[in-house]
């Protein structure tokens, strides 16, 4: 049978989760990764995922990386919690499971909880054994169709290379889509965040003595040795695995999710079967402050990327009023500085059906969405699933894989966008998304 060469750009959670998912099922992938190396910047902190994206890693990843992303994560209570800036509770719901993508089959792990990884560990696990796969400081720049219906890729470095299928899975700025899609609009959602951490406890150390070391052992959800710290915040923040605290439309707003390990990262990987290796990192909560960006306190982006940690917190500070609650103001003193950065978020908007080919895309290259619903990255590897599905069914059934390209482009469309646009509407009713 004809092996059919994939070449996945960008490798992010989407892209990586679908190098997984279609090495498994016999084609031949390759990876090419902007950054020249995988540690090259900051890969953000905390990043929950609910039924979509749960339900993705476990279709595509090898079974013991799944149960790994799982050990290490984190499961605070599945509720979310709007709160005004005097703490008055606004709205307080469960992480509901959503609709069930593969269509019912039973799988272990179902019904799934809503977990908070830790991007960066979720990232080296998704990299395990894919070392062969990926390949670093890889910027596409353009790709062609050829005669024969395949596409070749041109990269930054004088590279290039062929294959049946392009799948731009490069980021809300996609090289790929902009070729493909031309007219396909993202747009500034008029939202700027300033993103930290509140860390809770020292670095683990992989012989942590208080780590247990049977791979399955019990969730207690609580990580290294942050009791102390945690008993210092204010109980609240850990009642939910995410809260805001708005100031009303158009003020700035607030964000705070804890990730208190199930097992530290760093004691949970070198006892895994096989041992993966995972960079130590203590219990933490993960904090934004975001505002319109046309908030009178807010400077532009350009000056906001100017600032570093002690400028960010300090604006932060000007941002949330002295009459918001003292509990928000101790947290923000607690952030941690160094972690600080600035976010412009972005939005894109439906694209019209188009003629399918050899080259498609996933997640934020074509359905950037604000971060409201945390739902991005749920998508984008809830993509990866269903292009995996489609393609190995065209595969299997000697159908040509532009069937399978079409199969999940008609899904991913409709669900995706009706993603987007929720994202929109809470973005818009809660944190001033234009
Ligand atoms: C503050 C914040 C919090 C969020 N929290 C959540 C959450 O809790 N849950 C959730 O589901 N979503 C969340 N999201 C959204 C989520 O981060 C994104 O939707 C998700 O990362 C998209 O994954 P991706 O693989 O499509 O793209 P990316 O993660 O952006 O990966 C794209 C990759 O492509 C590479 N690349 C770019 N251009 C090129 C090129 N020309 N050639 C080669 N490589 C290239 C990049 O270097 C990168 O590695 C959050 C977003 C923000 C901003």
């Amino acid at each position: 049978m004809h092996q059919h060469r994939v070449i996945i750009a960008g490798a992010g959670l989407g892209g990586l989760t679908l190098a997984h998912g279609l090495r498994a099922r016999g084609f031949d992938v390759a990876v090419y990764e902007r950054d020249p190396h995988p540690d090259a910047r900051s890969q953000g902190y905390r990043v929950q995922l609910d039924e979509p994206g749960l339900a993705g890693l476990e279709r595509c990843l090898p079974e013991h990386l799944f149960r790994l992303g799982l050990a290490t994560a984190a499961s605070p209570p599945a509720r979310v919690s709007v709160r005004d800036r005097h703490l008055g509770t606004l709205a307080d719901r469960p992480t509901a499971p959503g609709p069930d993508p593969a269509g019912g089959t039973a799988r272990p792990y179902r019904p799934y909880r809503s977990y908070a990884f830790n991007r960066p560990t979720l990232r080296q696990i998704l990299l395990s054994g894919l070392a062969d796969t990926v390949r670093y400081g890889a910027e596409l720049l353009s790709w062609e169709r050829e005669q024969d219906g395949t596409v070749t890729a041109r990269f930054a470095d004088g590279r290039s290379a062929s294959a049946d299928l392009l799948v731009g899975a490069d980021g809300v700025g996609s090289v790929v889509r902009r070729q493909l899609l031309p007219h396909a609009r993202v747009e500034d959602a008029g939202l700027r965040l300033i993103y930290g951490r509140i860390p809770l406890d020292a670095l683990d150390a992989p012989d942590a003595p208080d780590a247990p070391d049977a791979p399955d052992a019990p969730d207690t959800g609580v990580g290294g040795a942050g009791g102390a710290e945690a008993a210092a915040l204010p109980p609240w923040v850990f009642d939910s695995i995410f809260t805001v605290v708005t100031g009303g439309p158009g003020s700035p707003h607030v964000g705070f999710g804890p990730v208190r390990f199930a097992r530290p990262p760093g004691a949970a990987g070198p006892a895994h079967t096989p041992p993966v290796p995972l960079t130590p990192v203590g219990d933490y909560v993960a904090c934004l402050v975001g505002a319109p960006a046309d908030h009178p306190a807010m400077p532009s982006f350009e000056a906001l990327r100017g600032l570093d940690g002690p400028a960010l917190r300090e604006l932060a500070g000007r941002l949330v009023g002295d009459d918001w609650h003292p509990d928000v103001h101790r947290l923000l003193d607690r952030w941690e500085t160094d972690s600080l950065f600035p976010l412009r978020i972005s939005t894109a908007s439906p694209v019209p059906p188009w003629e399918p080919g050899p080259v498609t895309l996933l997640g934020d290259a074509i359905h950037a969405m604000s971060p409201v619903l945390a739902m991005g990255a749920n998508t984008a590897i809830r993509d990866a699933a269903e292009l995996t599905r489609t393609l190995a069914g065209a595969a299997a059934s000697g159908a040509p894989l532009v069937d399978g390209v079409r199969d999940y482009e008609l899904r991913m469309r409709e669900y995706a966008f009706s993603v987007v646009a929720a994202s929109r509407r809470t973005g818009r009713q809660r944190v001033g998304q234009s």
